[in-house]
């Protein structure tokens, strides 16, 4: 006979805990934060960030998108067949960007024709084989992660080299920046080697 009454109201208190519980953050403002172009709800007010500026406390080890360095960048393909999604294109980069031809002259070559990869982000599942397969740092993951699109929209998910690029100068300016100081030491070093080679090949009157 207890147990006839113990019972359910065991059963209405773990409801009415439940309900209270549950009802608790109703009574708190709602703040929704609009994330990027796409306008996804990621948090709770009415404001809208522009993309990027969201994501501070992403950490930066996450794999978000991916941007390229493409200075650092010598067209190898080691990503695009590292790729288990095939999302990665190389396409050709006409004229070569002058740190590749650079390189090349100060080897006393003719740089060779230069590809770059650009990313179908509609395919990419994020898993990092890419960027760990990359052996000269200039594909790197960010933490930027807005990538929701309408199917509308999807064809907004191939990413270019140039797009990349900006994925990396936004995602990452510290790691962006220290690749610019960088080259910019280099290239007088290159520039005064290409000219020696180039003196050298010219016969003197
Ligand atoms: S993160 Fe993975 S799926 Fe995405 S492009 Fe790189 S290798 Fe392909
Ligand atoms: S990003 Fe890296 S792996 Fe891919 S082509 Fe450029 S240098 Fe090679």
């Amino acid at each position: 006979m207890k147990g006839y009454i113990i019972g359910p109201v065991k059963v209405a208190l773990t409801y009415l805990f439940g309900f209270f519980f549950h009802a608790g953050p109703i009574k708190k403002t709602p703040i929704t934060i609009k994330a990027g172009n796409h306008g996804t709800t990621v948090g709770v007010g009415t404001e809208t960030l522009p993309l990027f500026e969201h994501t501070p406390h992403i950490s930066p080890n996450s794999r978000g998108l991916i941007g390229l360095a493409p200075k650092n960048c010598t067209g190898c393909s080691k990503c695009a067949l590292a790729c288990p999604n095939k999302c990665i294109e190389m396409t050709p980069v006409d004229p070569p960007i002058y740190t590749w031809e650079l390189q090349a002259r100060a080897k006393g070559k003719e740089p060779r024709p230069l590809k770059f990869p650009e990313i179908y982000f509609g395919r990419c599942m994020f898993c990092g084989l890419c960027t760990e397969a990359c052996p000269f740092e200039a594909l790197f993951h960010t933490p930027l992660y807005e990538t929701s699109v309408t199917t509308d929209e999807k064809s907004g998910m191939h990413y270019t080299w140039q797009a990349m690029e900006q994925v990396l100068k936004e995602g990452n300016p510290e790691l962006y920046q220290k690749i610019e100081d960088k080259w910019k030491k280099l290239i007088p070093e290159l520039e005064a080697k290409a000219a020696e080679l180039e003196k050298a090949k010219t016969p003197e009157n």
